[in-house]
């Protein structure tokens, strides 16, 4: 073995993947009974509709390096992501854009109105001055819309003030002055023609990569467990960052998110695959319905059923799978402290969203153990 990769997310596959085509023996080791970390998906049994296991996954990037290799793996699907929300019992269009402006004003502003409102109603903050989440959107898109659309989903989905949360969290989110609802702004999107967890199997079967499942880094029990191969070969290793040093510097705060799947005896749910839920009284953030996500399996998926799956979102505790990274001003600080710790670790590479502590979607963890492999490993 010449290398190990703790962890078969996008960013270890990647990482092992190029390891191995350039004639490297890998071993990359996982957790879970299945590779392809948050990613994975798997068909739902009684119907056979695809479920993206830890919530719904939508491939998209800009980056044309990143289009160009996962092409190798998978064709996608035109599939393009739309999102709508429920507020007050009604349904609008998101991102926020000129029709969702309308409707909630209900008015028939033309782009410039709009564009003459929003900038009256956000005076308040200055987006580039905003010091946090609340301040950026309320400088993006005015109070009104704020309260109506981001603060109480926010509130829901973070359980953390909007004042204490970063500012780049709400910049994902595109405000339009004109009728485009395309929830990503990214030049390629769409979703792997035969389902996700081909794409990740494909990308490790190789001679070179050798997987070992149910196989936790930590475990003394397992022999490549961390106190054995560190400082013999080097290591990639992509779970929590915080755990790799048992939390010494304190434990950094994590979302967490519960799935509730159902399978029901309608053809069409929501009409649609994601539908949010804005308001404060609904417990739940959102509710997918798989279905939708692949139009061009209509033949193959059952026409009198579908599945659906509720989404909700809490801080995550030391037994439950870190999902997104809370980033409070005090999680920075310890991040910082683990990256001071992580200079005297031989040979060992952090990567991924929970090995960096970062908001990467998949794009960007595959462009960055591109870069990571270029740069550092080969
Ligand atoms: P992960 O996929 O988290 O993989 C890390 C792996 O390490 C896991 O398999 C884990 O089991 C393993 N591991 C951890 N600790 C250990 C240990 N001690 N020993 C062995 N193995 C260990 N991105 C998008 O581009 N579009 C989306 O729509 C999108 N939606 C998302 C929705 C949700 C709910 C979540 C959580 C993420 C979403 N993402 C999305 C982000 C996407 O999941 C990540 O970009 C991608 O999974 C990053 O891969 P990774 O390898 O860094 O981490
Ligand atoms: N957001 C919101 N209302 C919505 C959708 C998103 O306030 O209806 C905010 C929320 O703070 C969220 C951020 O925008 O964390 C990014 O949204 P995205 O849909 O990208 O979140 P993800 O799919 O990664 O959970």
């Amino acid at each position: 073995m010449d290398l190990l990769v703790v962890g078969s997310g996008f960013f270890g596959l990647t990482i092992a993947e190029r390891a191995a085509a350039a004639g490297r023996r890998v071993t990359v080791i996982d957790r879970r009974h299945h590779v392809g970390g948050n990613a994975y998906s798997e068909n739902e049994r009684s119907t056979g509709i695809e479920v993206h296991r830890y919530g719904a996954h939508l491939f998209h990037t800009s980056n044309a390096t990143v289009w160009e290799y996962v092409n190798r793996f998978t064709a996608f699907t035109s599939y393009v992501h739309r999102v709508y929300t429920t507020h007050k019992g009604q349904v609008f269009p998101l991102p926020i854009n000129l029709g969702t402006i309308n409707q909630f004003f209900h008015a028939a502003y033309s782009p410039s109105e709009a564009r003459a409102l929003i900038h009256e109603l956000a005076g308040e903050f200055d987006t580039k001055e905003a010091q946090n989440l609340e301040e950026k959107a309320i400088g993006l898109i005015g109070r009104p819309l704020y309260e109506a659309f981001i603060r109480d989903y926010t509130a829901k989905q973070w359980q953390t003030d909007p004042k204490n949360l970063p500012a780049e969290v709400i910049s994902r989110l595109p405000v339009r002055y004109n009728y485009d609802n395309r929830y990503f702004n990214d030049t390629w999107e769409g979703l792997p023609v035969d389902g996700y967890t081909a794409w990740l199997e494909r990308m490790a079967d190789h001679p070179n990569i050798e997987v070992k499942l149910n196989t936790d880094f930590f475990d003394e029990s397992q022999p490549l467990h961390k106190k054995a191969v560190v400082g013999q070969l080097p290591i990639i290793y992509t779970g929590p960052v915080d755990r790799y040093f048992d939390n010494s510097e304190g434990e950094l705060s994590w979302r967490t998110l519960d799935f509730t799947e159902e399978v029901l005896d309608v053809a069409d749910f929501q009409g649609t695959s994601v539908m949010n839920y804005a308001d404060a009284d609904v417990p739940f953030t959102r509710i997918h319905e798989f279905k939708h996500f692949h139009p061009e399996r209509a033949h193959i998926y059952p026409a009198d059923k579908t599945v659906i799956m509720r989404e909700f979102s809490r801080f995550a505790t030391r037994d439950d799978e870190p999902y997104y990274p809370v980033n409070t001003p005090e999680d920075r600080a310890g991040v910082l402290a683990y990256r001071e710790l992580q200079k005297g670790e031989r040979d060992v590479f952090f990567g991924g969203r929970l090995g960096t502590y970062q908001y990467l979607d998949m794009h960007m963890a595959i462009g960055s153990a591109l870069s990571m492999w270029q740069n550092q490993l080969n």
